[in-house]
């Protein structure tokens, strides 16, 4: 939470979307299902959290095929997905 804050939400976003455009958009990924830390960058546990993960999770919860790219919309998409619940637990804390 601390690093959000000191980051800005802004930069957490640029970091979420460089991620999924490396480890998740490629058509293929040698080390799918290994490729997002169970820990370290909010971004992570976010993807864990929404089943943006990886790509088998991408295909199974968000219906977005394996084996090829994502497109830019699929991006957006995933990138949303992810900074929505970074925003939810944002505002979780905040009521506390
Ligand atoms: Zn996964």
């Amino acid at each position: 939470m601390e690093y959000i804050h000191s980051k800005g939400i802004g930069k957490i976003r640029e970091h979420a979307e460089d991620f999924v455009r490396k480890r998740l958009a490629p058509s293929f990924i040698p080390n799918d299902g290994k490729q997002t830390p169970m820990k370290g960058h909010p971004v992570f546990i976010a993807q864990h959290a929404t089943a943006c993960c990886c790509r088998s999770c991408l295909g199974k919860w968000h219906h977005i095929p394996k084996g090829r790219e994502l497109t830019e919309r699929e991006i957006n998409y995933v990138t949303d997905v992810i900074m929505r619940w970074i925003d939810m637990e944002i505002h979780k804390d905040s009521m506390r």
